[in-house]
């Protein structure tokens, strides 16, 4: 009897601390949070009004106690959905509730049988379970990966669990008075049925988690405004692309792009439609270069595009193709109608032993050279031995960066 009491206060401690730590999750607006958090809230309440049984009357230990713990097995199932972006199928919920209910009741008052209202207990949380196995799909990898195969993993065990619970419970000739006593096979389907609870609330903690970890890294490394990969996602790209490109004698083009006389889109038309020119240039540039070639929104109205595996020809291609696309002089942007931009572009080639600090200080002496020869067009940064005398790589480079 102390054993399973025991038991019993321990789950309500841990739906307590899940309840704690879900209520500091809320302000992340994980999807499901707020239904796991008020089914660990609805569970303390039900799991003390169970371990009371004998105290109190039977209609709270039993009935009351009973019907909290379907509203709970309903919201945490609901969560899991909100969580995926499911609808929650309320309807069945309280169908199947409301039928596991009424054997809760029949078995108390008409033929009272503990062992069958465990029964109609189990099978409501076998459905609850699958459904929560059913709703979850595979993550390969990713941050939710690991949370993910935990709540599946989870779910599906104590949906079996519970199938053997209510099986047992079912078809075995021993016919407990309560599940507090201390028998072997009380003891095991006890801890599965306390164990659901906490564990599937650990399962939503740790993907909420991860949902708030794997946002903050895309708004880390994506610019708001267009989507694009960040600066500093850019950067990173560039160490490992420089790295690959190094190992394998591979070229690496880098491309600066920037529009032309964008001060101008913005105090003609406006900041808004000048939002709207740089998401166009940003979809164009996409559908228009490589699968493999990375890109960027350096800051402002200036981008990068990284060329791993490209010939000085082929880079150039890439950078004239791509200019041809962005220059939208006689055709207007779609969602601005009567706004038209050009970009001028500045291509330099990885030399020997140059870092990426170089390579970008060369592209960018580069598209100066564009934005000086008349815009709208691609300039070609020259070899490192090949530029005049007095000039060394950098020294072009008298344009303030944004
Ligand atoms: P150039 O052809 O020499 O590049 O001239 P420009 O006018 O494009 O260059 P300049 O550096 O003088 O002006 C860039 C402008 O881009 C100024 C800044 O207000 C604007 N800008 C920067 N970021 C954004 C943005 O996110 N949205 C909008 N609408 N404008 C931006
Ligand atoms: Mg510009
Ligand atoms: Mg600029």
């Amino acid at each position: 009897m102390l054993i399973t009491v025991s038991l019993l206060l321990v789950t309500t401690a841990m739906s307590a601390v899940m309840l704690l730590v879900l209520t500091s999750l809320a302000d992340s607006k994980v999807a499901g949070i707020r239904e796991w958090g008020t089914a660990n809230g609805v569970a303390v309440v039900a799991l003390l009004l169970f371990a009371a049984r004998g105290v109190l009357p039977d209609l709270l230990s039993i009935e009351v106690a009973n019907a909290l713990l379907l509203i709970t097995a309903s919201l945490m199932l609901a969560g899991y959905r909100r969580y995926v972006g499911q609808p929650v199928p309320w309807r069945l919920l309280a169908a199947g509730g409301l039928a596991a209910f009424a054997g809760v009741v029949v078995f108390h008052h008409l033929h009272d049988s503990l062992a069958l209202r465990v029964v109609a207990m189990s099978a409501f949380h076998v459905g609850i379970c699958f459904g929560i196995y059913a709703s979850l799909p595979k993550v390969a990898d990713g941050r939710l990966r690991y949370p993910n195969a935990f709540s599946r993993m989870a779910a599906l065990l104590l949906g079996v669990g519970h199938l053997c619970r209510g099986a047992f419970y079912a078809f075995d000739a021993y016919q407990p008075a309560s599940l507090l006593e201390p028998v072997i096979a009380n003891l095991i389907f006890f801890a599965i049925g306390t164990l659901a609870l906490p564990a599937l609330s650990l399962g939503g903690v740790m993907l909420a988690n991860a949902r708030v970890l794997e946002e903050t890294a895309y708004a880390a490394e994506h610019d708001h405004l267009t989507g694009a990969p960040s600066r500093r996602a850019f950067f990173d790209m560039a160490e490992r692309e420089l790295a690959r490109a190094r190992r394998h004698g591979n070229g690496l083009g880098l491309l600066l792009l920037d529009a032309d006389h964008f001060k101008r889109i913005n105090d003609t038309y406006g900041h808004g439609v000048g939002d709207e020119v740089l998401r166009d240039l940003v979809r164009r540039t996409r559908e228009e270069i490589r699968k493999i070639d990375y890109f960027a929104r350096l800051g402002g109205e200036e981008f990068g595009v990284l060329l791993p595996d490209a010939p000085l020809e082929a880079a150039r291609d890439v950078a004239e193709r791509l200019r041809a696309a962005l220059d939208r002089s006689s055709q207007s942007v779609p969602t601005a109608p009567g706004v038209a931009y050009t970009v001028s572009i500045g291509l330099a080639m990885l030399e020997k032993g140059e870092d990426f600090a170089g390579l970008m200080r060369r592209a960018d002496a580069a598209l100066y050279a564009a934005k000086e020869g008349g815009r709208n067009r691609v300039e070609c940064a020259p070899r490192i031995g090949a530029e005049p005398p007095n000039q060394s790589a950098g020294a072009q480079v008298i344009r303030l960066r944004p």
